[in-house]
């Protein structure tokens, strides 16, 4: 089973990122044991495998008009994360094609979400508020549109933040609400917390998550062990580091396995789903 996606039931799960953070609501085990990875469970939620057409839906919030520059830089900086991830994609043979639509421009959804600090306790029914905003009673009605009406079998959602903080993502498990929760996405600011603007890599590490990737570095969660690992076989493993020169990071071959790139599977990738015990 994959151990990240129903290891914590009463968990907000928080790791710090160098630059970003993943803030992920979690269950517990759905009690079968092991920590076996099937297939399954990589396929729970709106963003299944990092391959094909995949919906993306940014949405602007704020209770201020976003200036055209600020727009236009946050699109110029997410299209480098898809541009990565287009390449990365292809190193195993496969395909993505991103087909984008957006909301709040430039009058934003009126949305005040907190700046992520990295404190566990961010909210983790932002997409599910935001859709909701947008009009759609139903986010399941978004997902059923975007596959039948869009042909696409991912999507999942942006909602930018015009303040510092740190990034998050909201994965999904199917002990969840699945009103609630199956549509799957990632919270970005677009500054971080000293002030530097967001970068690329921010940006495709959380849609990575969103796709079953887990965080190689030492965090409240993964080990130093498993860390020590990462450094010495896959240095440059966006899930491992990040770096505002996107294109010297990849997507390695265990995290191309996580995020259903693969099926070559290593007698060592479970072992990184062997996290600190949770209390
Ligand atoms: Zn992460």
């Amino acid at each position: 089973m994959n151990v990240l996606k129903k290891h914590c039931l009463k968990y907000i799960f928080f790791c710090v990122f160098i630059l970003s953070c993943t803030v992920s609501a979690q269950e517990v085990s759905k009690t079968s044991g092991g920590n076996d990875f099937a297939d399954d469970d990589r396929k729970q939620g709106s963003a299944i495998s990092l391959e094909g057409n995949t919906y993306v839906l940014t949405v602007f919030t704020g209770n201020n008009q976003w200036e055209q520059k600020s727009i236009d830089n946050f699109f110029n900086t997410s299209n480098e994360a898809f541009a990565w991830l287009k390449r990365e994609v292809s190193r195993y043979n496969k395909t993505i094609t991103f087909t984008k639509g957006s909301y709040g421009t430039p009058d934003p959804i009126e949305y005040d979400i907190a700046s992520g600090t990295g404190s566990g306790r961010e909210s983790i029914d932002v997409v599910y508020n935001v859709m909701k905003k947008i009009g759609y009673s139903r986010p399941l009605d978004f997902v059923q549109w975007s596959k039948e009406t869009m042909g696409c079998s991912n999507c999942f959602v942006i909602v930018v933040v015009d303040k510092p903080g740190r990034s998050y993502s909201m994965t999904y498990n199917n002990k969840y609400e699945k009103e609630k929760f199956f549509l799957e996405g990632v919270v970005v600011y677009t500054r971080y917390e000293d002030g530097s603007p967001l970068c690329a890599a921010s940006i495709a590490h959380e849609i990575c998550h969103l796709f079953g990737a887990e965080d190689l570095y030492e965090n409240f969660k993964q080990t130093k062990e498993n860390e020590l690992v990462a450094r010495k076989l896959y240095p440059n493993d966006i899930m491992l580091r990040t770096s505002c020169m996107i294109n010297k990071l990849t997507i390695d071959e265990m995290t191309a396995w996580f995020v259903g790139l693969t099926d070559d599977e290593k007698e060592w990738y479970k072992d990184f789903l062997r996290f600190k015990e949770q209390k």
